[in-house]
């Protein structure tokens, strides 16, 4: 079995940290490729290394002196070296960067060496063999990965016998060029890793044991999901539940390669699974109706009313460009007959909304138009849920039956989830009520 282990900021912020992840690999001959992000914060006083290496690059940018910053990350890095008694040569890695500091150094490669550093210092605690990701990630120009290249990269440079250890977030360009993935890439690496050696399992270990059903600030010891498919994963997150870079993905679910979330701080707890398809487990132990709730405040409805417009051809589209051309996401189009609704974040629409009114108006031509806000999305989503009659009725029963006002309903087609619209008031309320009656007392279902 192959497994690629990705380790998460928390798992490495502090030599205490290290020795669970020496644990943790230690336990399974099979943790054979390990990716790691850079330092993450070990106490609140404390900052994440990637945060302080950003910093560093806008204090040159704008000449202000940086020195301080600077040496928070190397006493950060010394003091892992002299509590594991590491032998790396860090005054020399330290003492490269800083020099280049003082001339040209690009963002991307200043940026890249926590991961860098993280992972020297890890492979000479594991006794692993150090492949720098340069070397073996490889970016095309326009950004994308070049898997085959990548691949090639990679076996290249793999000596027999010992665990590997790269760093995660960055690659190289073809000229070798160092380039960096969006925040929170080591999740992207480790899943293109996963891809290229044919993982049996990408596990990606945090400070969480796996994705929680609703989020704990809002429902008091949430249940932990246990199976989840990759689409399911897809809407929670959309919608806020973030665990996972939403890149990271692509590359395992293709070759269907499950992703396992687990705790470096409680590695006995299975985690969450999230696969292609869950039936098998499904048939051994049925899931809720709902897998997971999740959801975000601060939406705009902005509704647009002419008579017959639902006979009009093209009305709709009039409007959808309206918002193109303002260069706003829209989230969902619920339309009745003499009306339509344009749901979107209110942030995208604060400064120009008095623009999009005029234009809608001078475009529709329509009768009256009318924008309410402070309104939260909520998506309820389940793969159970498909194929259930009666599930919505018991949905919006249980809300109906605690006062609450539901504005805006969507169930797109493959029916693995409903989003539903209430004012941000009932936010927490309207999840708890959902937990509260598909979870909690699920047995009376
Ligand atoms: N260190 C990078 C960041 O903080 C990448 C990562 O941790 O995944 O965004």
């Amino acid at each position: 079995m192959i497994k690629v282990v990705k380790f998460g900021g928390s798992s490495v912020a502090s030599a205490t940290q290290f020795k669970k992840v020496k644990n943790i690999i230690d336990s399974d001959k099979d943790r054979i490729f390990i990716v790691t992000s850079a330092c993450g914060k070990s106490g609140n006083e404390d900052h994440k290394v990637t945060d302080l290496l950003y910093l560093c690059h806008a204090h040159i940018k704008y000449g202000v002196p940086f020195d301080d910053l600077f040496n928070m990350i190397y006493d950060k890095y010394m003091g892992i070296k002299k509590d594991l008694n590491l032998e790396i040569d860090l005054e020399k890695e330290f003492k490269i960067i800083r020099d280049l500091m003082d001339k040209d150094i690009s963002l991307d490669y200043l940026v890249s060496r926590g991961e860098y550093l993280t992972a020297k210092c890890l492979a000479e605690y594991l006794n692993g063999q150090f492949i720098d990701a340069s070397e073996v990630i490889a970016f095309n120009y326009n950004g994308e990965i070049n898997f085959e290249k990548s691949e090639q990269n990679l076996i290249s440079k793999i000596k027999n016998g010992r665990r590997i250890v790269i760093p995660g977030f960055y690659g190289a360009l073809p000229n070798g060029t160092i380039k960096v993935m969006s925040r929170g890439g080591s999740d992207i690496s480790g899943s293109i890793l996963a891809n290229i050696v044919n993982a049996d399992v990408y596990e990606n270990w945090t400070d969480v044991s796996g994705l929680l059903i609703a989020d704990p600030r809002i429902v008091s010891n949430p249940k932990t999901i246990n199976y989840i498919t990759y689409s399911e994963l897809r809407e929670l997150s959309y919608m806020g539940a973030n665990v996972l870079h939403d890149d990271a993905i692509f590359p395992v679910s293709q070759k269907n390669i499950p992703i396992n979330i687990r705790n470096t701080n409680k590695p006995e707890h299975p985690g969450t699974m999230i696969l292609n398809d869950c039936s098998k487990q499904d048939a051994i132990e049925p899931p809720h109706f709902i897998t997971g709730i999740s959801g975000k405040k601060n939406f705009s409805v902005i509704t647009i009313n002419k008579f017959q417009i639902s006979n009009e051809v093209g009305g709709l589209r009039k409007a959808l460009q309206v918002f193109e051309d303002f260069k706003v996401s829209i989230e969902s189009v619920p339309s009745g007959v003499d009306s339509f609704s344009i749901v979107v974040e209110t942030e995208a629409i604060e400064k120009v909304v008095y623009e999009i009114i005029a234009k809608l108006k001078k475009d529709l031509d329509c009768d009256n138009i009318t924008v309410i806000d402070k309104m939260a999305l909520i998506a309820v989503v389940g793969r159970s849920m498909r194929n259930k009659p009666g599930m919505s009725g018991l949905l919006f029963g249980e809300l109906g039956a605690n006062n609450i006002n539901i504005r805006i309903i969507n169930q797109a087609a493959d029916e693995i989830d409903i989003i539903i619209g209430v004012e941000n008031k009932d936010f927490e309320k309207t999840i708890r009520c959902i937990y509260d009656k598909f979870i909690t007392r699920s047995d009376s279902l």
